[in-house]
């Protein structure tokens, strides 16, 4: 199972002496102080960085962080300057952060630079005409620049000036993650080793209707677990007491489920709570909770886990697998009492030599906080990037690239 992607990469082309503006996705989780809680997408950059500084390219870093409003202290608030230290470090050579993405500050630092060396741009979306995918501003960025190229695989479901905008005015290629991202996944979809087994979860359908009708075409097996069964399970005429319930859908999965009812496996166990144990000042500890049968859902409780059975019954599916999809926690995984189904998928996962692919934000995040990140085939660093990409939709950041 591999596609390869049908667009030029920065091996396609030569680097050396150019100035090359390479588009990364250093949107990173920070705490209340700035400090970055997890620098996976700054590591996720590292091979293309790499190749191009020992290649000879002179290397402009763009990109976003957080959702600035236009005000003045924005720039303090959303700097990069916290991820310029900490690539700096894992570079092992000093990032210097120049203090504007476009204008003379920028042109500067950009035309300062010597073969192999590096510059980080400040945060792109600083200027709200880089997410209005303005023409004059991305003309301006684009100017900085020789070459572009996209690795940031996250952003690539947007048409931003730093993602599409951009390409206009300079050839654009794309990064090794984002080769490697449309690779697996792409793989997985256009030639799935079979069985092909997806597994969905999470919060809400609607969410992910463009992804159960496109797996579904698809897949041999559709399992559903996490809040979004509980819908399943209503439209199957079930009580499901004060569980997470998408109204809105029930006609949707009663449709999927008449239609494709023998391909999808749903919960038929599950642990519920007396109590939303997600409500704030709710006390963990006093929050009773009971193992019970799908169709013994107690009026008053809410659905927070899939039941041993059903992790077993899960587990059987993926094992004969040849590929598994999964987009979505089995459960409420933060709080570590219901973090029990989706760690018996993650195992499951780990144990059944099929090429294993994990994609969405909080899907990727429970993996690597369960510790099952190093036995995964793949782990996508785009949260939202991924849905639209198993939905089948073609990614506007990559579209733009060069084609082969
Ligand atoms: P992803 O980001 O991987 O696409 P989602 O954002 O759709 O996943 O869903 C993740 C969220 O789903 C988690 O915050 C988790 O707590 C929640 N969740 C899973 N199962 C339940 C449940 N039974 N009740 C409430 N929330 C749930
Ligand atoms: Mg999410």
């Amino acid at each position: 199972m591999s596609v390869k992607l049908n667009k030029k990469t920065i091996e396609d082309i030569e680097v050396r002496g150019k100035r090359v503006l390479v588009r990364v996705d250093f949107n990173v989780p920070q705490d209340k102080s700035g400090q970055i809680t997890d620098d996976r997408r700054i590591r996720a950059a590292l091979p293309t960085i790499q190749y191009l500084m020992k290649h000879g390219a002179k290397t402009i870093l763009v990109s976003h962080l957080g959702r600035p409003k236009g005000k003045p202290e924005d720039y303090e608030k959303y700097t990069l300057k916290p991820v310029a230290e900490r690539l700096s470090e894992l570079l092992g050579t000093t990032v210097e952060l120049a203090p504007d993405c476009i204008g003379p500050q920028a042109e500067a630092a950009v035309y300062a630079l010597e073969e192999g060396e590096i510059v980080l741009l400040e945060n792109v979306r600083l200027h709200p005409e880089e997410e209005k995918n303005d023409l004059d501003f991305a003309e301006k960025l684009a100017s900085l620049a020789q070459l572009y190229v996209n690795d940031a695989f996250g952003t690539a479901h947007r048409a931003h000036a730093s993602t599409e905008g951009v390409t206009k005015f300079v050839p654009g290629v794309a990064g090794y993650l984002m080769q490697k991202e449309i690779e697996y996944l792409g793989g997985a979809l256009e030639d799935p080793k079979r069985p092909f087994v997806a597994i969905l979860g999470g919060v809400k359908v609607k969410d992910k209707i463009g992804v159960i009708e496109s797996l579904l075409g698809k897949v041999d097996r559709l399992l559903i677990g996490g809040a979004m069964a509980y819908t399943f399970l209503k439209a199957q005429g079930k009580e499901i007491g004060n569980s997470i319930l998408d109204a809105d859908s029930l006609d949707f999965c009663k449709n999927v489920l008449a239609s494709a009812g023998d391909k999808i496996l749903l919960p038929t166990d599950v642990v519920v709570a007396d109590r939303n144990p997600m409500e704030p000042g709710v006390d963990l500890d006093s929050v009773q909770t009971r193992t019970v049968s799908v169709d013994a859902i107690p009026a008053g409780y809410q659905g927070v886990d899939i039941g041993p059975e059903t992790a077993k019954r899960f587990a059987e599916a993926v094992k004969g697998a040849g590929t598994v999809v999964w987009n979505g926690p089995m459960g409420i995984f933060e709080i570590d009492r219901f973090a029990v189904g989706t760690r018996a998928m993650a195992q499951a996962l780990a144990d059944s030599g099929a090429v294993t692919i994990v994609g969405g934000g909080d899907s990727a995040a429970a993996v690597e906080e369960l510790g099952f990140a190093d036995r995964m085939t793949h782990i996508s660093t785009g949260g939202g990037a991924s849905l639209e990409f198993l939905e089948g939709k073609e990614l506007p950041g990559v579209v733009a690239l060069q084609d082969k």
